[in-house]
């Protein structure tokens, strides 16, 4: 049988290999390190964790991480088995032993059979066979130039820009409403696609100084090379001068507050849709190297946002990403070239879980085409098939940022509450419904 060629043996490509290898086809793992490194890798290890030794939440019913980790349990994924063989106390995370949770990882490659990790980098893309680019976040320069190549320059990003993002029930609408600047669009949908919050010239004052005076994350050394101006933070923004905003993103023109039509605010922050299922709003050009803590607390002082749920906060990062969902069909391939899937944090999920879970999803579905089957993704009612579908269709394309697993992923169930006060019963509804239809995927297998 055709071996499945996998490139990068991260979270996502370590998965890949072994759901690929358990499925009973041969595989062959490429990978770079430790010959060729990147600035954040330390070892040759297999599943290096980079930073935090921390795959966040372990709480499987209020928690949409937690979801994904029994979903890679219930389909037998290396990730997991490994990180709770190596687990550490943590309270409800599941944090892990990083060198020997990679080691275990590198280990049990090793020894299954049907896997053979071969060193060196790649640098073309290939015309055929069945691959998958599993690359990540820091993709080395001339495979990402030959990716570019394929998909056009603008397709690949080597930074991300991530404002934050919010779930639409926690906006107070009988502060903030619906308008596009200057009602422009065609559409009543269009003419109405932003969602507008009003300041006051004090509250706007206040804001600023809370932005200057916010706790900021700092770049790791060696990330900031090929940075350049277009994504400047807001707290930057903000250094440049008191009114730069007020000129910039948050500019008052073009609005009309619905409530108080004779009040002209003197500044407008303005959230757009994120994805199709309208549940996920972010704040226009609010991309931010602000503290999480900071971000939660500074945001929470914009009228209307006061009791705003964060689906994700902002941040920067050296990041390659894909815009995945013009490019990736649902099967995750790539539509000009479709024996190259990709997988993991360059598809534009974010995170060691979610990355994983793409992996797991890629090793599966390339599997299944070695052996002649074709294998859909879960249903958009799991973790992983909510992620999925955002990324390969389901996310605002032209404004498109690596995004988490969330909850605001999930289709609404239309008998639940919605807003803050309603996730005690909406949570462990959501997660039931996402065991019950994982299961049957499984099961259809
Ligand atoms: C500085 C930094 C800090 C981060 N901190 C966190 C964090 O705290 N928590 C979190 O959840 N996520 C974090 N992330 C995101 C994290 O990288 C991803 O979540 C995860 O590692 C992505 O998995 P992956 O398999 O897609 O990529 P990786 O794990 O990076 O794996 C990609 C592999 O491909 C290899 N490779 C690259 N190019 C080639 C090539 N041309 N040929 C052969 N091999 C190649 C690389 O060496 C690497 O082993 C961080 C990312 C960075 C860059």
């Amino acid at each position: 049988m055709e071996p499945i060629h996998i490139i990068g043996a991260g979270l996502a490509g370590s998965e890949a290999a072994w759901q690929a290898a358990r499925a009973g086809v041969p595989v062959i793992l490429h990978e770079m390190r430790p010959a060729k490194g990147t600035f954040a890798h330390k070892t040759g290890d297999c599943a290096e964790m980079v930073c935090s030794n921390s795959f966040r939440s372990d709480d499987d019913v209020m928690n949409a991480v937690g979801q994904l980790h029994w979903e890679m349990r219930a389909a037998g994924g290396l990730i997991m088995t490994m990180a709770d063989r190596h687990k550490l106390p943590a309270g409800g995370a599941l944090a892990v032993d990083r060198e020997a949770f990679s080691a275990a990882v590198t280990q049990a490659l090793r020894a299954e059979p049907l896997i053979r990790i071969v060193p060196g980098e790649i640098t073309e893309l290939p015309g055929d066979g069945n691959w998958i680019v599993a690359t990540g976040p820091l993709t080395s320069d001339s495979l990402a130039q030959a990716i570019r190549s394929v998909t056009g320059t603008d397709a690949l990003a080597f930074f991300d820009a991530i404002a934050p993002i919010v779930h639409a029930d926690t906006i107070d609408m009988t502060v903030a409403w619906e308008q596009s600047r200057y009602d422009k669009g065609e559409t009543e949908a269009e003419q109405k696609a932003y969602i507008n919050c009003p300041m006051t010239r004090d509250q706007y004052e206040a804001f600023i100084d809370a932005l200057l005076a916010a706790e900021k994350t700092e770049f790791h050394e060696g990330e900031t090379a090929g940075y350049f101006d277009g994504c400047l933070p807001i707290e930057v923004m903000a250094e440049r001068g008191r009114e730069t905003l007020r000129h910039g993103p948050m500019k008052p023109v073009g609005l009309t507050n619905a409530h108080k039509p004779d009040e002209k605010a003197y500044a407008v922050v303005q959230l757009r849709r994120d994805n199709a299922l309208g549940t996920l709003y972010n704040i226009v050009g609010f991309q931010t190297k602000m503290k999480y803590g900071a971000q939660t607390q500074v945001f929470r002082m914009i009228p209307g946002l006061e009791n705003a749920s964060f689906a994700r906060l902002g941040g920067i990062h050296r990041n390659s990403f894909l815009n995945s969902p013009t490019l990736l069909d649902d099967r995750m391939r790539l539509r000009q070239r479709p024996n190259l899937r990709f997988a993991g944090q360059v598809t534009g999920v974010e995170g060691y879980v979610e990355s994983a879970a793409m992996g797991l999803l890629a090793g599966r579905m390339a599997a299944a085409q070695a052996l002649g089957h074709d294998l859909p993704p879960p249903a958009p009612t799991t973790a992983m098939g909510a992620l999925v579908n955002h990324i390969t269709g389901g996310a605002e394309a032209k404004t498109f940022q690596p995004m988490n697993v969330n909850f605001g992923l999930f289709p609404p169930l239309d008998e639940m509450r919605s807003g803050r006060k309603g996730r005690k019963d909406r949570y462990p509804a959501y997660t039931q419904r996402a065991k019950d239809d994982f299961r049957a995927w499984l099961a259809a297998q």
